[in-house]
C-alpha cells in the first residue's frame, strides 16, 4: 500500500495573513496557463502575472500602470468590456465567466475562457481580478472534431468499428445505402451487410491485407436490408493508438450500382449490334478466338456459318430502310431460335450474319454433318414468309460453312473461308448451302496474285498485241483483229480469257484498253507507211466498261489524233451486252464515233439477246457471226439457220457480215454459199505477233 504523502505543517492549521499572502502571491504568479490580472475601476493594471506575460505578450513592467482596454481588448469589444467592468465594480461581483477573443500585443486574437471577481480589501480600492485560461488548443481540437464530424457525414457510407469489428458508429449515407438504421447497425458486425457472394477466401485475403498494411480497398457486393444486392467500392483503414495497437477500423463504401449500370451499358454497346441485339463482329471474333484458339488436342470441332440475305439491297431500295431493319430483326430472332444456348449468332453489319456452332463433335465428319443439319434448319427458317408491317416478304439466304479448328487457320482465315463458301453458295443459286473447300481458297489466292501481277504487268509493259488476219472471198488479206496477250514473266504467254474478266472486275481494263487502242493506232500508222499494207483495217475489241465511260469517245478521238492513225481504217468491236444501257446514250456515242469515220462491229453476234428493233437504230457497219455457230455449221442445221438469218439481216440492214472461227474449207464454202464473204479464223491464220504478221503480208 502506498504511503500517504505528508504535507508541510504550514498547509494545515490557520496560517498567518502574511503567510497566506505570500502563498497566494506565489500561486498566482506561477500558475501555468492561467493568466491573472488585476484592474482598478478605471481599468488601470495593478497586477499582471507571469502567464499573462506569456498570453498577451506584455511583460509585467510594460503592463502595470497601463489600461485594460488599450492593452488587450480589441476595438470591437471595448464598449462591452467597459460596460462589464463598470457593472462589476458597481455590483461588487464578477459577471459570469465566458469565452472571449482578446488581443495579443502583436495583434493576433487570443481565445480565452475568462472568469472575473472583485476583491475588496478594507481601506483599499476594490480590484477586479480576471483569470483567463488559454483556449487555443481546445478550439483547435474542437474545430478538428467539427471537420471530422462533417467529413463523417459525407456522401460515402461510413462505419467505425472497434478492434473486434463491432460497429460503433455509422453515418447517414450508410443508413441510406444499407437501409439499416443506426440502432440496427451499432453493436452488429459488418456481416450484417454481407451479400454472400464472396467466398470465405475472399474475406480472408481482405483481412490479411488489412492486418499487413492497415489498409484495404476493393469492390464488394453487399446486401441491403430489403435483400437487394448492390456493388460498392470499399476502403477500410485501421486506426492505431500511439503504441501501434489497432483500436478501430473505419470503413467507407461508395455505391457503384450506377457505375455498374453504365459499365454494362458501355459493354453492351461495344459488343452488341444495337439493331438486332445480337453480338457484333468484335464479340464474335472474341468468342471464335476462344473456341478455335484453344488446344486442338482433345477438342471438339465447331463450325462457322456465314449468311448473306439474297436481294436484301433490293428490298432496302424499294421498301425503305425501316422495312429493311425490320427484316434484319426478324432474321436475328429466327437465327437465335435455330441454335443452342452455347452457340453464337452475330451480325457483322449490313445483311451479313454469322453463326458459330461450338462443340459439335470430336470427329470432323460428324461435326460437318451436324453443321449441315443446323445450316439446313436455318435455311428453312429464314425462307418462311416475313411480315414486315403491311408487306409480306419471302427471302432466301446463301450460307457458307467452314469447320474449326483447322490446321493453322487463324480466326481471320476462318472468317474468310466461311465467307468464300458463302459466295460459292450464292453462285450455286439462291437458298443454298456450301462448305468451304481448299480449292476455293486456291482459286482466291491465285486471283489475288493475278490481280497484283496484272497491275505490275501494266506498268512494266508486259502486254503485247497479236494480229489475226481477216480475208475476203478471194482469200485476200484486207485487215486484222487485234488480240491482246500478256507476256507474264511468271506464267508465260497468257490469253485474254485468263485475265480480261479480272481486269474488267478491277477496273484495270481501262488503262489496258487504252494501251491496246494506242498500240493498234500506231500499228495502223506503221502499216499506212508501207504500200503493201496501207490498205489494211484493224479491229479492236472494246469492253463495255470502257465504252460506258462518259469520256470514251473523247479518249478514242484524242488517241487517233495523237497517233495520226486514219480513223477509216480503225474498227471498234462491241458486244451486245452494251445494249443493256439506254439505247439513246449508246446510239449517240456510236454516232459521234462514226461521224469521225470509225467503223463499228457487233462482235459475237447471235449469242446475245439484242432486239432487232434496237439494232436498226444503231449506226453499225458490220455483224460478226459468233464462232460457235461457225464451229457447228456442218453438223448442226440449227447453226446453219442462225448463220443464214444473220446474213439475211445484214443484207436487209445494209451491214457487212464477217464470220469468225473459220477453221475448215468446208465451213468457208458453206458460208460463202449462204452469202457471207468475209472471214477470220485459223484456216487463214492464227493471231500472231506484229513481226509474224509482217511475214504473212510479204508472203501474200
Ligand atoms: P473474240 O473477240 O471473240 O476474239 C476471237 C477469239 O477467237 C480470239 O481468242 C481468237 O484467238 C479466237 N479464234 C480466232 N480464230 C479462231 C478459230 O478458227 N478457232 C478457234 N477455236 N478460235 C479462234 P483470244 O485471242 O483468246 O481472245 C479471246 C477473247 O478475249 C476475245 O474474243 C475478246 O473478247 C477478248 N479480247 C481479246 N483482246 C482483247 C482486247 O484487246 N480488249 C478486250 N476488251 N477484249 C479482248
Ligand atoms: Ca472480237
Ligand atoms: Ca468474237
Amino acid at each position: 500500500m502506498a504511503e500517504r504523502p505528508v504535507y508541510p505543517a504550514t498547509w494545515g492549521g490557520n496560517p498567518s495573513p502574511e503567510v497566506n499572502e505570500a502563498r497566494f502571491q506565489k500561486l498566482f504568479d506561477e500558475a501555468h496557463a492561467m493568466a491573472i490580472q488585476g484592474y482598478l475601476p478605471d481599468g488601470t493594471v495593478v497586477y499582471w502575472n507571469h502567464a499573462s506575460e506569456q498570453m498577451y505578450g506584455y511583460t509585467a513592467e510594460e503592463a502595470l500602470g497601463g489600461n485594460l482596454l488599450d492593452l488587450i481588448i480589441p476595438q470591437d469589444l471595448r464598449q462591452v468590456v467597459a460596460a462589464g467592468v463598470r457593472w462589476m465594480f458597481e455590483n461588487g461581483r464578477g459577471i459570469p465567466p465566458g469565452r472571449l477573443r482578446l488581443r495579443h500585443r502583436d495583434g493576433h486574437r487570443v481565445a480565452v475562457y475568462s472568469s472575473h471577481t472583485i476583491v475588496t480589501v478594507p481601506g483599499q480600492p476594490p480590484v477586479l481580478f480576471c483569470m483567463d485560461a488559454d483556449m487555443t488548443e481546445l478550439e483547435r481540437a474542437e474545430s478538428e472534431l467539427r471537420i471530422a464530424a462533417t467529413a463523417f457525414e459525407s456522401q460515402q457510407g461510413m462505419m467505425i468499428t472497434d478492434a473486434q469489428g463491432v460497429i460503433l458508429r455509422v453515418n447517414q449515407a450508410f443508413i441510406r445505402l444499407t437501409g439499416y438504421s443506426a440502432e440496427e447497425s451499432v453493436g452488429q458486425t459488418p456481416r450484417l451487410i454481407q451479400s454472400g457472394r464472396h467466398s470465405a477466401d475472399f474475406y480472408g485475403a481482405m483481412w490479411r491485407g488489412l492486418l499487413a498494411t492497415g489498409h484495404w480497398q476493393g469492390e464488394l457486393w453487399n446486401r441491403r436490408k430489403d435483400g437487394e444486392v448492390y456493388a460498392v467500392w470499399v476502403t477500410i483503414s485501421a486506426v492505431a493508438d500511439d503504441t501501434g495497437r489497432v483500436t478501430h477500423y473505419v470503413g467507407t463504401q461508395t455505391d457503384m450500382t450506377q457505375h455498374k449500370a453504365a459499365e454494362a451499358k458501355i459493354l453492351h454497346l461495344a459488343f452488341y449490334d444495337p439493331l438486332t441485339q445480337l453480338p457484333n463482329r468484335r464479340l464474335l471474333l472474341d468468342r471464335l478466338e476462344q473456341a478455335a484458339g484453344s488446344s486442338p488436342r482433345n477438342q471438339s470441332a465447331g463450325a462457322l456459318l456465314f449468311l448473306d440475305l439474297d436481294n436484301f439491297k433490293t428490298l432496302n431500295d424499294t421498301l425503305g430502310h425501316d422495312i429493311g431493319d425490320l427484316l434484319l430483326q426478324q432474321v436475328a430472332q429466327r437465327l437465335t431460335a435455330c441454335i443452342r444456348e452455347k452457340d453464337t449468332a452475330a451480325r457483322l453489319g449490313g445483311d451479313e450474319f454469322v453463326v458459330m456452332l461450338e462443340d459439335l463433335s470430336p470427329r470432323l465428319e460428324e461435326a460437318a454433318n451436324r453443321a449441315e443439319v443446323v445450316g439446313n434448319k436455318i435455311l428453312a427458317a429464314l425462307n418462311q414468309v416475313y411480315r414486315l408491317n403491311e408487306h409480306e416478304y419471302v427471302g432466301s439466304v446463301s450460307l457458307g460453312i467452314t469447320l474449326f479448328p483447322s490446321q493453322g487457320s487463324s480466326v481471320e482465315a476462318l472468317m474468310k473461308q466461311a465467307d468464300l463458301a458463302m459466295y460459292g453458295a450464292k453462285a450455286a443459286g439462291r437458298n443454298s448451302l456450301r462448305f468451304f473447300d481448299p480449292q476455293m481458297q486456291e482459286a482466291v489466292t491465285l486471283r489475288a496474285a493475278l490481280m497484283s501481277g496484272l497491275r505490275e504487268g501494266l506498268s512494266k509493259r508486259e502486254f503485247r498485241l497479236f494480229y489475226q488476219p481477216q480475208v475476203d472471198s478471194g482469200g485476200r488479206l484486207n485487215g486484222a483483229e487485234a488480240l491482246v496477250r500478256w507476256q507474264c514473266p511468271v506464267r508465260g504467254l497468257m490469253l485474254p480469257d485468263e485475265f480480261i474478266p479480272l481486269a474488267e472486275e478491277t477496273g484495270l481494263i481501262l488503262p489496258l484498253g487504252q494501251w491496246v487502242l494506242e498500240t493498234a493506232c500506231r500499228q495502223l500508222v506503221a502499216w499506212a507507211a508501207q504500200p503493201h499494207s496501207a490498205h489494211l483495217s484493224l479491229a479492236v475489241n472494246v469492253s463495255v466498261h470502257q465504252f460506258n465511260r462518259a469520256d470514251f469517245v473523247d479518249q478514242v478521238l484524242a488517241t487517233i489524233k495523237r497517233t495520226g492513225a486514219n480513223p477509216r481504217r480503225l474498227k471498234l468491236e462491241l458486244t451486245e451486252s452494251l445494249l443493256a444501257k439506254s439505247i439513246d446514250e449508246v446510239g449517240a456515242k456510236m454516232a459521234a464515233l462514226k461521224a469521225h469515220g470509225l467503223g463499228l462491229v457487233l462482235d459475237d453476234f447471235g449469242t446475245g439477246y439484242s432486239s432487232l428493233a434496237y439494232l436498226k437504230r444503231l449506226p453499225l457497219d458490220q455483224l460478226k457471226i459468233d464462232q460457235s455457230f461457225v464451229h457447228d455449221l456442218l453438223v448442226d442445221p440449227n447453226s446453219v439457220a442462225i448463220a443464214q438469218t444473220i446474213i439475211a439481216l445484214g443484207r436487209t440492214m445494209g451491214l457487212g457480215v464477217i464470220a469468225e472461227g473459220v477453221e475448215t474449207a468446208g465451213q468457208r464454202e458453206l458460208l460463202a454459199r449462204l452469202g457471207c464473204h468475209a472471214y477470220q479464223g485459223y484456216l487463214f491464220g492464227r493471231p500472231v505477233s506484229p513481226e509474224a504478221f509482217e511475214q504473212l503480208l510479204v508472203c501474200q
